[in-house]
Parts: C-alpha cells; sequence; structure tokens
C-alpha cells in the first residue's frame, strides 16, 4: 500500500507541512515520557493517549515506527531545587529506585487501562548517566558551556550569538528572561546569565542520586536526558518530537540548545504539542481541590461526577477534541460523550448483523466516502473530531442500511468488505477504542483484583509476615489460581 501524504502542525514553524519522513517509509518519534513520582493524573493520560492515536495512524497507513518514550527518573527539580524522586523517596520512606518502580508500574497500568501501545523503546534517564556526561562534554568543548564549582551551565548568550536560535521553539526573548526561572534558582549566582541553565549539577552532601564526573559528584540537568536519549535511539536529526504544550520551555527550547550545542544539529525535523486539560474551564489542579484522578473518574467517587464512566468512555470523549486545543472536562460533556460512544459500539454490532447479497453498485459512493473522509481527517494534522464525525456518518449509513431506507444490495461485494473490515478497524486499531461488553470489564475487575491481592502479599512477604503470604496463595489456589514468585515479582496464572 502507498503512504498516505500527511500534513503535520509543526510547533517550530508554526505552520502545517507536509511531512516527509527522513528515511522513506520509516518514522522515529520521540515523546517526553513520565517523571515517575506521583501517581499519573489525568492530564498526563490526555497527551500520551494523543501520542498513542499518532503512533496507531503513522502504523496504520504503513509507516514503520521507532517509538521512544523515556522514563525521567533523575534531574527535574522542583522549584525549591529538590530532585522530584528524592523527594517521593523522602516522604514515602522508600529509596528513590522504589519510588521510580512503583511509579512506572502505576503509570505502565493506567496506560493499558487506556488501551495505549507500549512504546519501541521505553530508556531511563538513570541508565544513561555516562551517555549525558559525554553530552556535557562535548557542548563544553563547543564552547557553549562553563563550569563553575563543580557546576555545568549552558552557556545561552554565546549560543544565541552564533546560532540565533534560542526561543524559536516557545518564542522566549532571551533578553527578557527573567531570574526566577526554577530549580537551579539559588545557584543563580553562579550562572553569567539568567536564562543559561544547569546541565551538570554538583551535588550537596546529602543529595541522594549522584554520579562521579569530570566536573563533580552531582547529577545531570533535567533537559539532557531527552537530547541523549533521543540522539541515541533516533540519531542526531530524527522526524516527531512531541509532549505537553507546558514542556515548550524551558524543557523542550533547552533540549534544541543542547543537540545543537552539542553536534550542530536540531534534534527533529516537527515538533508536536498537545494541549493542556482543563476541569469546569479551569486548569485541573490538586491545591484549589480542581482535580480528580482517573480512578475517581471511572468509580464516580468525585463531587465534581454524577456518575463513573469507563476508561474507554473518557477516552473517546478525549477523542472528541483535537489534541492541539485545550479539553474541558465536564460531567455534561462525559455524560454526552458516553451516550454517543455506545451508539458506535452498537453499530459494529449492527454492521455484523447484516446479510448482504450483491446485485449493483449504485450506493458505494455513499459508503466510500466517510470511510475516506475518516483517513483524510487523520492525515490533516491527526484531527480526531473531524475523523470521528465521518465515523457517525457512517453510522447513520449503516442504520439506513439495517432499517432498508438504503437497500444493501446496491452495494458492490468490494464496497461492503471495504466497510465491515474499515470500520471497526478505523475504531479499534486507529483509535485504540476497545469494544466494552461484561466479559471485558470483569476481566478488568479480575486484573485489578489481583493486582492488590499480590500488593497486599507482597507486603506481608516484605514484613516476613509467611503466614499471611501462604494464606493469600493457598485461598487463591482453591479458585484454581497459581501464583509464581520470580525474580521481578509475583505472577498469576488460572491452573
Ligand atoms: P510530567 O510527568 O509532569 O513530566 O508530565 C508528563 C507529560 O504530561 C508531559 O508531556 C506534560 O506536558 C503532560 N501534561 C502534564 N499536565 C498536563 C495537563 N494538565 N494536560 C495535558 N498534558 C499534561
Ligand atoms: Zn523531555
Amino acid at each position: 500500500m502507498k503512504i498516505r501524504d500527511l500534513y503535520l502542525q509543526n510547533s517550530l514553524t508554526k505552520q502545517k507541512e507536509k511531512f516527509v519522513p527522513i528515511t522513506d517509509g520509516y518514522v522515529g518519534l520521540y515523546v517526553c515520557g513520565p517523571t515517575v513520582y506521583s501517581d499519573v493524573h489525568l492530564g498526563n493520560v490526555r497527551t500520551f493517549v494523543s501520542f498513542d492515536i499518532i503512533y496507531r495512524y503513522l502504523l496504520y497507513i504503513g509507516y514503520k515506527v521507532r517509538y521512544v518514550r523515556n522514563i525521567t527518573d533523575v534531574g527535574h527539580l522542583l522549584d525549591d531545587g529538590e530532585d522530584r524522586i528524592s523527594k517521593g523517596a523522602r516522604i514515602e520512606k522508600l529509596e528513590p529506585m522504589e519510588v521510580v518502580q512503583k511509579y512506572t508500574n502505576g503509570f505502565h497500568h493506567m496506560m493499558s487501562i487506556f488501551n495505549t501501545m507500549k512504546p519501541s523503546i521505553e530508556p531511563r534517564a538513570t541508565q544513561h548517566i555516562l551517555e549525558q556526561i559525554e553530552m556535557v562534554q562535548s557542548i563544553l568543548d563547543n564552547g557553549y558551556a562553563y563550569v563553575v564549582d563543580g557546576s555545568v551551565y549552558f552557556d545561552t548568550f554565546k549560543f544565541q550569538e552564533d546560532k540565533k536560535c534560542y526561543g524559536d521553539l516557545s518564542g522566549r526573548v532571551i533578553e527578557e528572561l527573567m531570574t526566577e526561572t526554577r530549580a537551579d534558582l539559588k545557584k543563580q549566582d553562579q550562572k553569567k546569565h539568567s536564562s543559561d541553565f544547569a546541565i551538570w549539577m554538583k551535588a550537596e552532601p546529602d543529595h541522594l542520586m549522584k554520579w562521579n564526573s569530570p566536573w563533580s559528584v552531582g547529577f545531570p540537568g533535567w533537559h539532557l536526558e531527552c537530547s541523549v536519549m533521543s540522539t541515541k535511539y533516533l540519531g542526531k536529526t530524527f522526524d516527531i518530537h512531541g509532549g505537553g504544550n507546558d514542556l515548550k520551555f524551558p524543557h523542550h527550547e533547552n533540549e534544541i540548545a543542547q543537540n545543537i550545542g552539542s553536534c550542530g544539529c536540531a534534534p527533529c525535523n516537527t515538533w508536536l504539542h498537545t494541549n493542556m486539560l482543563l476541569m469546569n474551564g479551569k486548569k485541573m489542579s490538586k491545591s484549589d481541590g480542581n482535580t480528580i484522578s482517573p480512578d475517581e473518574l471511572f468509580t464516580g467517587d468525585s463531587p465534581h461526577v454524577s456518575k463513573g464512566y469507563t476508561p474507554m468512555v473518557v477516552k473517546f470523549f478525549m477523542l472528541q477534541s483535537h489534541y492541539s486545543s485545550t479539553l474541558d472536562l465536564t460531567d455534561d460533556a462525559l455524560a454526552a460523550a458516553e451516550k454517543a460512544y455506545k451508539r458506535l459500539m452498537e453499530s459494529i454490532k449492527t454492521l455484523s448483523l447484516l446479510k448482504h447479497k450483491s446485485t449493483g453498485d449504485s450506493l458505494d459512493a455513499e459508503i466510500n466516502k466517510p470511510l475516506d473522509d475518516f483517513l483524510d481527517h487523520m492525515s490533516d494534522d491527526f484531527n480526531t473530531p473531524r475523523a470521528i464525525a465521518s465515523l457517525f456518518d457512517v453510522v447513520t449509513k449503516i442504520n439506513s442500511l439495517k432499517e432498508g431506507h438504503l437497500n444493501l444490495s446496491q452495494l458492490s461485494d468490494t464496497c461492503f468488505n471495504r466497510l465491515t473490515k474499515h470500520f471497526p478497524e478505523y475504531i479499534s486499531d486507529v483509535l485504540g477504542l476497545q469494544l466494552e461488553t461484561d466479559g471485558d470489564s470483569n476481566n478488568s475487575a479480575l486484573e485489578s483484583v489481583m493486582e492488590l491481592v499480590l500488593d497486599l502479599r507482597q507486603e506481608a512477604r516484605a514484613n516476613k509476615d509467611w503466614s499471611t503470604a501462604d494464606k493469600i496463595r493457598d485461598g487463591l489456589a482453591k479458585s484454581n489460581i497459581v501464583v509464581k514468585d520470580g525474580k521481578e515479582g509475583s505472577h498469576w496464572s488460572f491452573n
């Protein structure tokens, strides 16, 4: 199959551009992953669901895609300078890597609840400290960084003088960048310019995660990991880099500076940015109570919703907005999405029951048009709301065929086969929506219960409470469930 033309809104050029891959037939896609120090929230889910659709569509139209989505497990500091993972470790009295594992597991679990595909590579920042040190050295060698008391700072003014592109992505003007920029605040006095940023930081003696380097025992700056891991797995310049638009500055701006500063070339040809999730018109924020967790949304256990909504309804609701528009979560909008989603699912069943015997093809164009429209809208910067509207045009036709308002025999075999193949495929393979039958929800409920039971057993084992651990295992065995303990934790299966 010839790969369809694709048009992408590039946040760097602010233009919609025809996508031309660096290597014919292949796409390198890098997306900034989560910082794993707390439970994933719905805003994160929106961003990762959006990139899942992008990944799925690229695959669907025939590209071979290497999708790299990292795990941030070091260097992403809070405004007071504390590493987010270290803070998690301190508060929860866990090893930093235990915090990382716990919330990585939670993130994976949530991604599977939302039926997203796994990336091709999921590298962690702490697994790439050597490569990060090498990149710092090459930026120093090229004259775009300087060392002060064991910390290394990127010299934004020198970079701007030579390359004239600092701020191109975010629209920030270097002269106007204020000193209040973030985490390395207390080190401001070490910087030559307030817009400079740390690419290696010397660690205080009590800092938990630190490594040897030519400059100090310290840790890499947050922005560095994505420059390093994208280059390592996708090459110096790759096709598409994505993330939420709150990452444009400073994270992505600094990534660009680091890549150009170390190898002289920009990291990618196209930048895609997702927009933020709001609730009732306001930014979702824990501090003013305007927040709802995925679980609260599924159970309905929140003052913000009148009832629970299934993950697929929530996902469908998300896809009804374009990834680059803000999305406002309200109970009314979710209820409307639920109705529409049920209608869509019903039509798959209706379609599977149609008995077709062709005597003509006069209806083909009416069916092919909305199916083609779906692909055209997806190829137009992944316009899911319009693509979904086209699917509903198909739904109307399916219902008319069922009720006899349209004569099914006037569809050619080719067109009927396309309808029965492509319509469900667009919903499941491209949009990643699953038919929610009772069986499915029972299965996912069982998965959740088993996860909880195994967690409790793991806790008992950690406390050397062998009798509780054995009681759980033996109790499960009575229900034909076998628990196997391995190096990577416990797993269960039916006997
Ligand atoms: P973090 O774990 O904070 O680094 O965020 C992981 C991803 O989620 C990043 O791409 C963020 O831009 C994105 N993100 C964070 N908050 C929201 C939000 N409210 N809406 C949409 N995306 C978000
Ligand atoms: Zn990143």
